[in-house]
């Protein structure tokens, strides 16, 4: 699914979601957005090109990553680690997956087992 950009037709009216612009997910056949889901302000399509969609919505991702700090933050690495392993999977996302790698060693897995596990699991 593509990922279409919106922004407001009049800034000083918008909510939250649309102050700015936002991106929402839509498939093709779907008619474009002409008011904001949450408010209902007018807002027009920024971009005609579309980029492939990650499999959930940003807000998902958001939390996910929210998630991770977490973790982080309580030295919870084998969670932190395990979790951004599965996302990164999950949508492609290679920085976490670097993220995860990361905390996989705090955790105290060794980097060079990670690495064949990374490769075995690959496939
Ligand atoms: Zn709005």
């Amino acid at each position: 699914m593509p990922i279409y950009e919106y922004e407001p037709l009049e800034p000083c009216k918008t909510c939250e979601k649309c102050a700015g612009r936002f991106e929402i997910i839509q498939g093709i056949e779907e008619e474009p957005l002409s008011s904001c889901p949450q408010c209902g302000q007018q807002v027009r399509k920024v971009i005609s090109w579309c980029r492939a969609a990650i499999v959930e919505t940003p807000d998902e991702h958001i939390q996910v990553n929210k998630q991770i700090s977490g973790y982080e933050k309580e030295g919870m690495w084998s969670h932190a680690a395990e979790l951004a392993d599965t996302h990164s999977e999950k949508v492609g996302d290679h920085d976490m997956k670097m993220r995860a790698l990361d905390d996989y060693k705090k955790a105290g897995y060794d980097a060079g087992t990670l690495e064949k596990h990374a490769k075995s699991t690959k496939d």
